[in-house]
């Protein structure tokens, strides 16, 4: 088994306390990794490391041009390491390797790049004489030591998102990692130090989220929290950072609608939705969950649906051959299979999967699985399930398309398929969600926003409106007058002129 250490001031560490917890391969229910869980003291030192590292300036008053070149060695050594981030990827997620290879790893390559570009471009309103008097300027300023918070279902690209742009705005940051899979995030730290990032400017700790979690959003030293977790997380982060009202990012769940319209492309929808909703093994809190048909063509998509999900293969997440892995755990897969059979029990109608798929006998598989008849209050249509389940409703009207798609408590991502742009430009304004694919589902780039509404949460990850969340904005206002007694003293002290 290999041994994972955390990541603290530049250096691989023990955990004070040497403890250690197992992480197992979901798709063999092998252990895999050893690796050190940190005590209440690791959350300390790692973050005194942090604010040494923020308030001597090692990183944020480095030269721009120079921290841009950390971040894009950074991103060219994360690319050197890619078969080593892509297997214990795969091994320790039960993730396929080629959606890492080929999807994950690369694009959190890009997103690195793209910071790194962005860094040196700060934005704020131009310096001017607002009000005649003074000169107004603004400052924009890192906010300090940031604890990124990241879940398991993506756990390298996640782990980046929070990085790639906390690090650019020169912050210094403590990443925790989900227990589950903290193998790749800790993989970055010696990466991070080969690529010339200042000791203490990025510390990796791994342990659970109740203690160790906790114990970094309530410390006082720690000026902003970004978790990408469960909304259930997202509320006990929020109570927990009250007291001292912390900077708070949150990207949270996700019940994604696509919605089919009568003039759809209907063999595009059916492979869209089909791709937008087994990915990662539908643990995507933008995949498409619950999918809303045009009464006219609801048969042709269901059939289209079924053969469609007949085709993924799953099996050995090594294989290039392999569509799709195990869920992440045994406790994911019961999650899943809870929702299903209660939404069998309820009266849905299962037309596919709703078991272990029998040719795999061990690893916490799921068959795709697909449900009809469902109703819109049942839970498998509000509810986050997070697994290869899909279920399909009919509709009549775009009103009633659109009523029912806004219909869930979270905002995160929805799609519309439609061959008439004015009918999706329409959807695209009414879709109460962060995120609106026409014609796909899925795509994201680093250069736009990608972050929720409602319960999944605020604040964005990627692009530029990600950056300026991991800054402050400070107004500086200059007296150019130099007078002793100014024109609007008397509003306070004085007479009014005549
Ligand atoms: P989770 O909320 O259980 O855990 C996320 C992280 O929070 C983990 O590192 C965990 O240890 C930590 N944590 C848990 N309780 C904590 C606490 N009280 N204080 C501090 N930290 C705590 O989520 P998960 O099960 O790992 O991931 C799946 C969830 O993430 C899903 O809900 C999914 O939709 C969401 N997600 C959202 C996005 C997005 O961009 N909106 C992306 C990926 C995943």
């Amino acid at each position: 088994m290999q041994s994972l250490l955390l990541w603290i001031n530049g250096k691989a560490v023990p955990g004070s306390e040497h403890q250690t917890f197992v992480v197992t391969n979901p798709a063999t229910e092998e252990p895999v990794y050893e690796v050190a869980e940190a005590s209440l003291s690791d959350v300390e030192t790692a973050v005194q490391a942090a604010k040494t590292a923020f308030h001597d300036g090692r990183w944020s008053k480095l030269p721009l041009s120079e921290r841009q070149m950390h971040l894009l060695r950074f991103a060219d050594l994360l690319e050197a390491n890619q078969d080593k981030i892509v297997e214990a990827e795969a091994r320790q997620s039960g993730k396929p390797v080629k959606l890492v290879r080929y999807s994950d790893l690369p694009f959190s390559i890009d997103n690195l790049r793209y910071f790194a570009g962005q860094l040196r471009n700060l934005e704020g309103q131009a310096q001017s004489e607002y009000n005649g008097a003074h000169s107004s300027w603004i400052r924009r300023e890192p906010v300090g030591v940031v604890a990124g918070i990241a879940p398991w279902n993506y756990p390298v690209m996640m782990a980046v998102w929070k990085l790639a742009p906390a690090l650019a705005a020169g912050n210094t940051m403590i990443l925790k990692p989900a227990s589950i899979t903290p193998v790749t995030a800790l993989m970055l730290g010696s990466i991070a130090k080969e690529a010339g990032i200042p000791d203490g400017v990025l510390n990796i700790i791994a342990g659970p989220g109740r203690t160790i979690g906790q114990a970094l959003v309530q410390h006082p030293d720690v000026a902003m929290i970004s978790l990408t977790g469960d909304t259930a997380t997202g509320r006990q982060i929020m109570s927990a950072g009250a007291s001292r009202v912390k900077r708070l990012h949150l990207e949270l769940g996700g019940k994604a609608p696509a919605i089919v319209l009568n003039d759809a492309n209907l063999e595009a929808a059916i492979r869209g939705v089909a791709v937008g909703s087994l990915v990662n093994s539908g643990q995507d809190c933008t995949a498409a969950t619950r999918v809303y048909v045009h009464r006219s063509r609801y048969q042709d998509f269901l059939d289209g649906v079924v053969q469609a999900y007949r085709e993924a293969r799953l099996g050995d997440p090594l294989s290039l051959s392999t569509d799709l892995g195990p869920v992440v755990s045994q406790a994911q897969w019961q999650k899943i299979d809870g929702y299903v059979k209660n939404a069998v029990k309820m009266g849905g109608k299962l037309l596919l999967g709703g078991e272990r798929p029998p040719h795999l006998s061990r690893g916490h598989y799921y068959a795709p699985t697909i449900i009809t008849q469902v109703e819109q209050h049942w839970p498998i249509v509000q509810e986050e399930v997070f697994g290869p389940v899909l279920v399909v409703l009919p509709f009549n009207t775009d009103a009633e398309a659109l009523a029912l798609a806004n219909d869930v408590d979270y905002g995160l991502a929805s799609s519309v398929w439609t061959e008439n742009l004015r009918r999706g430009l329409y959807f695209s304004r009414e879709l109460a969600f962060g995120e609106v694919w026409l014609n796909d589902h899925l795509p994201l780039t680093s250069e736009m926003p990608h972050g929720g509404v409602k319960q999944s949460g605020f604040g964005h990850d990627l692009s530029r409106y990600s950056l300026d969340e991991y800054t402050t904005v400070k107004h500086v206002m200059a007296d150019l007058n130099n007078e002793t007694v100014k024109g609007w003293h008397f509003t306070i002290l004085g007479d009014v002129p005549e």
